[in-house]
């Protein structure tokens, strides 16, 4: 695999699957009390969703698209969830259709949708997260107040449908702790408030946010997220929320970014290694590489990828800007000051492998932007850095 690799003249990402199951059974050890539904948008790839349903996950679907892809893998449908809170009457009906019965939603007018279109199923309520420490936020678009998920909870009720759960996202790739206390404060408010209203959820949703652990932060230094406090936080929060609740609670969770993030990697290669003097009179150095934020790399607005260059071990570096190869400027990372030191010596064709890309590599990519197409994958079952 490795020779085979070596010579293979295209970019492609490969997916480590034996870590992959390692990450799935830490988090059960760390979170025995919860059930995972893997966030499909985070890596939709066949073999991926095969080897995490075997592990015992279910999927967080976002779209008729996306459950019908989960159901390919033969989990039970009612391990398969409609997370979104955006969906069309149609995009309800198609799910329901497909058997789902467990739907996410955060206003009053996808409740009444899903009554008419999903009848007696089961709802969840997202509540709003303020989103910081995270470094992708998702706050606004997503959730509700409190005040709010008992007037959506009690009209659920009203229209037929079971007010079963309420679910959060803290924001992906969460960084505090502090993040996880603000969302089980909410939910602990919100669930005393629908018990005092007799309305009695049995379902927390935890949703994602747990983070991957190999990246740099925007001006190249290890980001380290303190994953053992934050595991300990939603131990203490998962106790907490089951004294405050009237009936039993399950918990579950959505994470997709901590699965596959640093088990996936992409092999790319150098497309050149140039000086130029930048209209500040600075003399400053690029690497532009095979692929970018278009075809692997779309969050490289927030992140540095750790690069390895096999054929220049111990080499002479120099501090350079890295870029993708299409003609748009916002390809690129480390152009605004946090330089890269990548190997002096690197020449066109050299091959680079760009660790920790594995999450939302194959999902978030253009269809070609500048001819440059979407990687191809493969998956192995030996670690990426066995590879590399
Ligand atoms: C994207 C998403 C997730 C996964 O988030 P990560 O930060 O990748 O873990 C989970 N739940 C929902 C509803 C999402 O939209």
């Amino acid at each position: 695999m490795r020779a085979a690799l070596a010579t293979a003249d295209d970019d492609l990402v490969v997916f480590d699957l034996a870590g992959i199951e390692e990450r799935y059974d830490t988090l059960i050890r760390e979170l025995p009390d919860i059930a995972v539904r893997f966030a499909m948008k985070a890596c939709p790839v066949d073999e991926v969703l095969g080897c995490l349903a075997r592990q015992g996950a279910g999927f967080d679907a976002a779209s008729p698209q996306e459950i019908a892809q989960a159901i390919e893998t033969g989990v039970p449908v009612d391990r398969i969830h409609y997370g979104n809170t955006i969906k069309s009457d149609r995009n309800i009906a198609d799910a329901y259709r497909l058997g789902i019965r467990d739907f996410a939603t955060d206003s009053i007018e996808d409740v009444a949708a899903i009554a008419a279109h999903a009848p007696g199923s089961r709802v969840f309520c997202r509540l709003a997260t303020s989103g910081e420490g995270a470094l992708w936020g998702l706050s606004r678009k997503f959730g509700c107040s409190g005040a709010d998920a008992l007037r959506i909870l009690e009209r659920a009720r009203a229209e037929g449908l079971v007010p079963a759960g309420l679910s959060v996202h803290v924001g992906s790739q969460q960084m505090t702790t502090e993040g996880w206390q603000e969302a089980f404060d909410r939910i602990a408010d919100t669930l005393a408030a629908l018990n005092r209203r007799g309305i009695h959820p049995d379902h927390v949703n935890l949703g994602g946010g747990l983070p991957a652990l190999g990246y740099l932060d925007r001006h190249g230094q290890p980001l380290e997220p303190p994953l053992d406090k934050i595991f300990e936080v939603i131990r203490e929060g998962i106790r907490r929320l089951r004294r405050v609740s009237a009936v039993p609670l399950d918990f579950l969770m959505e994470p997709g970014r901590y699965f596959v993030a640093d088990n996936g990697a992409i092999r790319a290669r150098v497309s050149r290694l140039t000086t130029r003097e930048q209209p500040d009179g600075q003399r400053r150095t690029w690497l532009y590489l095979t692929c970018g934020k278009f075809n692997g790399l779309y969050e490289m607005d927030e992140l540095q990828y750790r690069l390895v260059f096999p054929t220049h071990g111990g080499a002479e570096y120099v501090p350079a800007a890295v870029a993708g190869p299409t003609c748009d400027s916002d390809d690129a990372f480390g152009s605004d000051g946090d330089l890269v030191q990548v190997p002096r010596a690197v020449a066109s064709g050299d091959p680079v492998w760009i660790l920790s890309s594995g999450a939302y590599a194959t999902s978030y990519t253009t269809q070609g932007f500048n001819g440059f197409a979407p990687l191809p994958y493969t998956c192995v079952d030996v670690s990426v850095e066995g590879l590399v």
